[in-house]
Formats: C-alpha cells, structure tokens, sequence
C-alpha cells in the first residue's frame, strides 16, 4: 500500500476547527494529502489549534473550487455516508473498504471523500464514487463528528500498512490503467449526448438513467483502452444520427 496516493477530501467543512482535526487524525495514521473542496473559513485559528502538531498538513492542504478540481487524476474514489441513498451503491464497512483502497493504491491515486457537518454529500457527489462507505453505527445516531469519521477510516488503513499481505486482487493484476475521474466525466458527458440524439433519453424526463449507467461503469471500472472504445462507438453513433437526420430533413418524395 502507498499511503501517499491516497487523498482526503473535505467537501464544504463548515468549522475550521475540523479540519484541524482531521489534520491531526490524518497526520496520526500516516496520512498527509489533505484536500479542502471550498471550505467556509481556512486557513484559520482554530484549525491550526486542533491540528496540534500536524500544522503541516494544513499548511500543505490543497484548496479547489470544485470537487472535480479535487479528484480529476483519481481512478478510485470513495463517498462516506452516514445513511442510504435513493439509488443504492456498492456499500462497504471501513475496513472492507481499506483493503481495496489499499490495493489499488499501489498503482492508482484514491480519494476518499467527506461530506458538510450538517447534510454530508450531495446524491451527485455520491455519483462520481466507485464505492460508499458506511461506518456502521447505533441505529439512534448514526452520524458521526467529521474528523472523527475521518479517523476511523485513517485507522483502517493504518492497520493494513502493517498486515502481511493484501488480496491479490484481479484490479491489482490488470494490465491497463484505470480511467481517471476526469476521463470518465468526459465520458458520461458525450454518452448523455449521444442518448440524447438516439433519442434513448428524453431531456425532458431524464429520470434516473444517467446515474444508473454511472452506477453501472463504476462497478465494472474501465481502463484507459476500454473507455477509448466506447467514445469511438459514440463519436460512429452520433456520425450516422446526423446523416440519418439530414437525409430526413432533405427533399421529400414529393
Ligand atoms: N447529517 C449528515 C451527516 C454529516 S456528518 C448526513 O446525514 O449525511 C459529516 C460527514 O462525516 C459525512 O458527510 C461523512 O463524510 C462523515 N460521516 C459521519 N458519519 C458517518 C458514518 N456513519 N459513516 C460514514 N461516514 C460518516
């Protein structure tokens, strides 16, 4: 496991004091790539009192506008959740979930994403992940402080830069990279345009499609070359949707 390939998202923290805090939870197990997704107030004070001795890891944090600044050269990315969602994700515990973020940490960036303090992630964020994680708690209060979330999955990970062996894995063996985050939006973008066209999906009543196909290529993962194949088909599909039309659109049999 690389722990240096593997990144901290902070979604739209509210409390700099929590940042500080998952500063320290981080800097504790190992961990230094810290990322803040527009935080409200950083740098600040109080983030760097509850850092304590991990003031450099905020210091070296990186702060984006957008998620997708956060995670485009990611090729695993996982959502933490404190409840279930409308369209149901794989779903692991912290430490199911650290094993594969072990193994792909080998050859890939990962990116472990952490929502606000008050509504956690948006279902849109949760749509970019390959994977959730639920760290399970009491049925009466299931969410937990920030930083302290933060520190359990830390800690799994932690655990595992000193087990033996991780699972050899099929995605540890594979051959090609995996897409990056910012490929496979380029993806999503051009397979929504090109259903649009086919007149699959109706802009009008998009309903749940384009999250059920990203539900569904998340789960499989493609690399770099089976992501080239299918924007080909796309590019050819949308080629002959456009001729089709125009020879439509053209003179009449009269
Ligand atoms: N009320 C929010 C919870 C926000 S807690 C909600 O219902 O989603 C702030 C963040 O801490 C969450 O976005 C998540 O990243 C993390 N977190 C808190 N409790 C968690 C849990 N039980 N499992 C996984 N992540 C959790």
């Amino acid at each position: 496991m690389k722990l240096d390939n593997i990144r901290i998202v902070l979604v739209n923290t509210s409390h700099p004091g929590n940042i500080g805090g998952v500063a320290r939870a981080m800097k504790n197990m190992g961990l230094s790539r810290l990322y803040l997704v527009d935080p409200r107030q950083f740098p600040d004070e109080q983030a760097e009192w509850r850092a304590a001795s991990a003031v450099d890891v905020l210091e070296d944090a990186v702060v984006t506008s957008s998620l997708d600044e956060a995670i485009a050269d990611c090729q695993f990315v996982v959502g933490t959740s404190a409840r279930g969602r409308r369209i149901p994700w794989p779903l692991l515990d912290p430490r199911q979930c650290a094993e594969r973020m072990a193994v792909a940490s080998e050859k890939e960036q990962v990116a472990v994403l952490f929502g606000r303090e008050d509504r956690g992630l948006t279902n849109d964020e949760l749509k970019v992940c390959n994977l959730h994680l639920n760290i399970p708690t009491s049925a009466d209060y299931s969410s937990l402080n920030l930083a302290m979330a933060v520190q359990v999955v830390c800690y799994e990970l932690r655990m595992l830069l000193d087990a033996p062996s991780l699972p050899a894995t099929e995605d540890a063996e594979w051959d090609t990279p995996f897409a990056t985050r910012e490929n496979m939006e380029r993806f999503y973008t051009h397979l929504e345009e090109t259903l649009v066209d086919v007149e699959f999906l109706d802009p009008a009543a998009p309903r749940q499609l384009m999250a059920r196909l990203r539900r569904l290529y998340s789960r499989v993962r493609l690399d770099e070359m089976e992501l080239n194949i299918l924007r080909g088909i796309l590019t050819e599909t949308q080629k002959w949707v456009r001729k089709a039309k125009a020879s439509d659109s053209g003179p009449g049999p009269g």
